[in-house]
C-alpha cells in the first residue's frame, strides 16, 4: 500500500489509508478490510500500551489517515488526545464507545479498558467497522459484507470452543499479573481469578499486596505476562508452589494479521487450561 501511495497515482484513491492502535484492534480491522485495505498498526509490538508515549511519526500517520480505529476508553489516553487534536472527528472510531459494547469493572471499580478480551465485544465492533468501510468505500460493499460475516463466524466458533475448554476451571483459583481479564472472565464464566497490579499496570498498595500473598497460597496458577516485568510476582508469590505460565493478552508474540485476534483468544484459553489442569504443582 505504501508503494502505491508514494507513486501518487489516481489508483491510490481506491484504497483507504487505515490506521489502528493496538494489535487486537488492528486484527479485527484487517479481517473486515481483507482484500481491499491493509491497516497500519500504531503500537509497536512488544510494548505495553500502559507505557506508551506518542511520537511525531504517530501524529503524521494519524493526520494522513482516511479512517482511524482506536480501542478508546482509558488504555491509551495520550493517543486519544493526539487523535482528537490532529484528525477530523468523523474519521475516528473509538470502539469502546460504539453502541452495544459490554463494560466490565476492574477491582478499583472503574471500567476495565481491556474490552477486546470479550469476544462478544469483538463481534459488535466487527459489524460496525464493516459499516464504516461501506460508508467510506461503497464500491467494495460486497467484499466488506462477506468479510464481516466470515469474521463473526470465526469469532463465534472460537468463543464456543474456548468456553468449553475452560469449563472445568470456572471456579479454579489463580492470580494474574495485572487487572486485565475482567472481560475474559465474564465471557468465559471464570470466577477464581485475582489480579495483583491495577488495570493500568501500576502496583497496588501494601495492604492489597498482603492480601494477595494470602491468595497466592491458594492459587493453582500464577499467570505472568509477556509485556510486563514479572519480578514483582515473586514478591507476592513467596514460597507458594503454584504453577506458572505466561499470558499474552495483547497478542504481541503473534504476527499482526486478520486471524491474530482469534489466535490470541485461543492461546489465552489454552495457556490457562494447561496450567490449571496440572495435577502436580511444579
Ligand atoms: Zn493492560
Amino acid at each position: 500500500m505504501l508503494v502505491v501511495m508514494s507513486i501518487g497515482h489516481a489508483e491510490a484513491r481506491q484504497h483507504l489509508r487505515v490506521v489502528s492502535d493496538i494489535p487486537p484492534v488492528h486484527s479485527l480491522v484487517a479481517s473486515v478490510s481483507a482484500g481491499v485495505n491493509v491497516p497500519t498498526l500504531l503500537l509497536d509490538s512488544g510494548h505495553s500500551p500502559h507505557h506508551f508515549s506518542t511520537k511525531p511519526s504517530h501524529a503524521k500517520l494519524l493526520q494522513n489517515a482516511d479512517i482511524v480505529f482506536l480501542l478508546g476508553g482509558t488504555l491509551l489516553p495520550q493517543l486519544n488526545t493526539l487523535s482528537n487534536s490532529v484528525i477530523k472527528g468523523e474519521s475516528v472510531v473509538s470502539l469502546m464507545d460504539l453502541p452495544g459494547t459490554k463494560e466490565a469493572d476492574n477491582f478499583d471499580g472503574h471500567i476495565d479498558p481491556h474490552a477486546w478480551l470479550d469476544p462478544r465485544n469483538a463481534i459488535v465492533w466487527v459489524r460496525q467497522i464493516g459499516d464504516e468501510f461501506i460508508r467510506l468505500d461503497p464500491n467494495n460493499k460486497t467484499i466488506y459484507t462477506n468479510n464481516v460475516q466470515e469474521s463473526i463466524n470465526s469469532i463465534e466458533q472460537t468463543y464456543t470452543e474456548i468456553k468449553a475448554l475452560l469449563k472445568p476451571f470456572r471456579s479454579s483459583p489463580y492470580l494474574v499479573q495485572h487487572d486485565a481479564y475482567n472481560y475474559f472472565e465474564d465471557a468465559m464464566l471464570l470466577t477464581g481469578g485475582q489480579a495483583i497490579a491495577r488495570s493500568d499496570a501500576r502496583l497496588p498498595g501494601a495492604k492489597k499486596l498482603r492480601e494477595m500473598r494470602k491468595q497466592a497460597q491458594q492459587a493453582h496458577c500464577l499467570f505472568t505476562e509477556e509485556q510486563h516485568d514479572a519480578s514483582f510476582i515473586d514478591v507476592v508469590s513467596g514460597d507458594t508452589n503454584a504453577r506458572r505460565a505466561t499470558l499474552d493478552p495483547l497478542g504481541t508474540r503473534l504476527a499482526a494479521n486478520a486471524t491474530m485476534y482469534t489466535t490470541l483468544l485461543s492461546n489465552l484459553a489454552m495457556t490457562m487450561a494447561d496450567c490449571l489442569s496440572g495435577e502436580n504443582k511444579n
